[in-house]
Formats: structure tokens, C-alpha cells, sequence
């Protein structure tokens, strides 16, 4: 059995990556496991902790950025948010996949760190319309919403340093690429030559 893959899918604020994954989790049956993050924001109402995040103060967000005890981690529009580190090496070495959901800065960082990892780009049909997804939401502030938007311009332009894109139009249709794409990569015949390297060893 081999290393699990680590799954990173991004993209900006409000274009339905939380949404999206959500989706995946409640309605396939998935071989891979979802990485909860770290943040010092607010808990939103509905939200439940160590199920939509871990919920922590500055101070203790500090101390594990300190103990190296996060894969990455990134300050988004005032707060913190990272992903604990055990969890994604215990569950990799026991060869499942992991999935990230994660800003964009978050996901350079782990490119650098992990290159060998899978990196999605969700993008919206146009900013506009993700404008109206992040107004719809009604949790922020049309401060924060201004931020934000600011923040997605930006990272439209990091797309390049993704493997791949996908536009998030329809929340189903987007989950089913997604899925396709985790699916095609297990299939890559680099990943599985080891196995077959084994299959004609033993015929020869
Ligand atoms: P993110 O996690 O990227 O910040 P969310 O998942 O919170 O984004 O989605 C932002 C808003 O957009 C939510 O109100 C969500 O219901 C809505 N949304 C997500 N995907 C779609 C879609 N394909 N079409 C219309 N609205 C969507
Ligand atoms: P929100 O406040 O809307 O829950 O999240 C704000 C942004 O932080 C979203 O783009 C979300 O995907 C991202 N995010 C969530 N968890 C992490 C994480 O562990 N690391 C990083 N870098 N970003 C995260």
C-alpha cells in the first residue's frame, strides 16, 4: 500500500469551495478523509467545533505555528487559518487520501512544501457573480465584503501554479469534476508502477 494523495482544493473567498466540499462529503461515497482547520475567527451560528473548524485563540494559534505543528497557515482579512500537520502525515502514511480545503496563499505554501500534491482551483462564472455569493452568505460586513473581493483579484492571477481549474457554475456538476479529477490521478500510470513493476519481476 502506498502514500495517500494530498487533495488541495482552493480558490477565493465566497466562490463556493466549503460549499462544494460539503457536497462531496454528504453525497458520494469518498476514499479520502477531510482535514478540519485551525482559526481564531468567530464561530458562524450553525457552526460546530472540531467539525467546521477547530475554533482557537490567537495565543494558542501562535504556539503551534511555533511548535511547527501546521502544514501551512495563512492570515486571511484578520484572522488565522491553518492545517494541523499529524493529522495529514498520520492519515497519508496510512495510505488515504486527504483532502484540503484551503485560501490561496495556504495552497502555495503547500506546493512548496508537498509539490507532489493535487492542486484544484474553484473559479467563479465571473466576479460579479461571486460578489453575490459572498453578499448572499450574509456573514460579512460590506467592509469585509470589499476585502475580499479585493483579495479574489489577486488570486485569479496565482491560477497558474494550479494542476487544475474548475468552474464552479452548478455546486453538483462541480463536485462530479472534482471527483473525476482524484479518480484520473490514482489511474496515472506513475503512480501505480510499483505494482506492475512487482506483477513482471514475478513473470520474468
Ligand atoms: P467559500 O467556502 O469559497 O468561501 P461558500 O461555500 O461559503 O464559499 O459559498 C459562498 C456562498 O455562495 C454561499 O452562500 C453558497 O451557498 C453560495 N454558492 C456556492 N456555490 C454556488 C453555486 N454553484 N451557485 C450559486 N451559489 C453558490
Ligand atoms: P471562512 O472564514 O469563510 O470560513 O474562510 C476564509 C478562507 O479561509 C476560505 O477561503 C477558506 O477556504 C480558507 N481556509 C479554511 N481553512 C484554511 C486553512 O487551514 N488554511 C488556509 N490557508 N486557509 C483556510
Amino acid at each position: 500500500m502506498g502514500r495517500g494523495l494530498l487533495l488541495v482544493l482552493s480558490g477565493p473567498s465566497g466562490v463556493g469551495k466549503g460549499t462544494v466540499r460539503k457536497h462531496i462529503f454528504d453525497h458520494y461515497n469518498n476514499d479520502f478523509d477531510y482535514s478540519i482547520s485551525m482559526t481564531t475567527r468567530d464561530k458562524r451560528e450553525g457552526e460546530v467545533e472540531g467539525q467546521d473548524y477547530y475554533f482557537r485563540s490567537r495565543e494558542a494559534f501562535e504556539q503551534l505555528i511555533e511548535s511547527g505543528g501546521l502544514l501551512e497557515y495563512a492570515e486571511y482579512v484578520g484572522n488565522y487559518y491553518g492545517t494541523p500537520l499529524e493529522y495529514v502525515n498520520e492519515t497519508l502514511e496510512a495510505g488515504r487520501d486527504v483532502f484540503l480545503e484551503i485560501e490561496v496563499q495556504g495552497a502555495l505554501k503547500v506546493r512548496n512544501k508537498m509539490p507532489e500534491a493535487i492542486f484544484i482551483f474553484l473559479s467563479p462564472p465571473n466576479l460579479g457573480e461571486l460578489e453575490n455569493r459572498i453578499t448572499g452568505r450574509g456573514t460579512d460586513s460590506s467592509d469585509m465584503i470589499k476585502k475580499r473581493m479585493k483579495k479574489a483579484v489577486d488570486e485569479l492571477k496565482l491560477i497558474q501554479y494550479y494542476d487544475y481549474v474548475v468552474e464552479n457554475d452548478d455546486v453538483d456538476k462541480a463536485a462530479q469534476k472534482i471527483r473525476h479529477i482524484i479518480e484520473s490521478e490514482h489511474l496515472k500510470v506513475s503512480r501505480n508502477l510499483g505494482a506492475y513493476t512487482k506483477i513482471i519481476e514475478e513473470m520474468n
